[in-house]
């Protein structure tokens, strides 16, 4: 692994390090850790893991944190056919993030609601939308706000829900130990935020 990379650590990001010189510092550093943890690396067992966790860090676990990843959206313009008050909601989309304070799983389901402006956009592309942002270190507070924010951008419209249900394995496996607790996380914007009304829809439409 080249050294003057590593010196560079604190500037880590796409513009400096392409996607293999991130995997070959990881896989230095976690096999470290795991010495350091007086595991034996020689174990045929354990002789790929630092390599096999730095690639899963990089290609799966965090694949979000490079802007490259950004999914393909394909967007509809709206026309008369539509009727432009129309909610549309995608409910239990598939969560699973990691913690970015104990590095751990959090899992569960998000509900996303827009009502459209002027285009609309394929449904399974609501849900990549999560799991892009999902796939980076995160809290769940910023997870939330980050695909709120993004969905009202890309379909340029001000009305935009988004609500998420997580489970913590921080908060089952260690400190609190608490098994049956959830976390919530809501942001609403635009009408969504000023009609209690269309709140309580959505609420409906994803707990159905
Ligand atoms: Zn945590």
């Amino acid at each position: 692994m080249p050294n003057n990379i590593l010196t560079e650590e604190s500037k880590m990001n796409d513009v400096y390090l392409s996607e293999n010189e991130k995997i070959d510092i990881i896989e230095a550093h976690m096999e470290k850790i795991l010495l350091t943890l007086g595991l034996d690396l020689s174990d045929p067992s354990m002789n790929e893991t630092p390599r096999r966790v730095a690639k899963m860090y990089v290609k799966e676990l965090f694949y979000g944190l490079s802007s490259a990843n950004f999914p393909k959206l394909t967007f509809i313009p709206i026309d008369s056919t539509f009727t432009k008050n129309q909610m549309i909601v995608t409910k239990n989309i598939l969560v699973q993030s990691i913690c970015e304070h104990h590095f751990l799983p959090m899992a569960g389901v998000a509900h996303v609601a827009y009502i459209p402006t002027k285009k609309i956009i394929g449904l399974s592309k609501l849900n990549r939308v999560v799991e892009y942002f999902s796939k980076r270190p995160q809290i769940q507070e910023k997870l939330t706000h980050q695909v709120c924010e993004c969905i009202s951008n890309i379909l340029d419209t001000p009305d935009v829900a988004v609500y998420f249900e997580l489970t913590h394995f921080c908060m089952q496996f260690r400190g609190v130990k608490d098994p049956n607790s959830k976390t919530i996380t809501s942001e609403f914007l635009g009408k969504f935020q000023s009609d209690q009304a269309l709140k309580d829809e959505f609420y409906l439409k994803s707990s159905r």
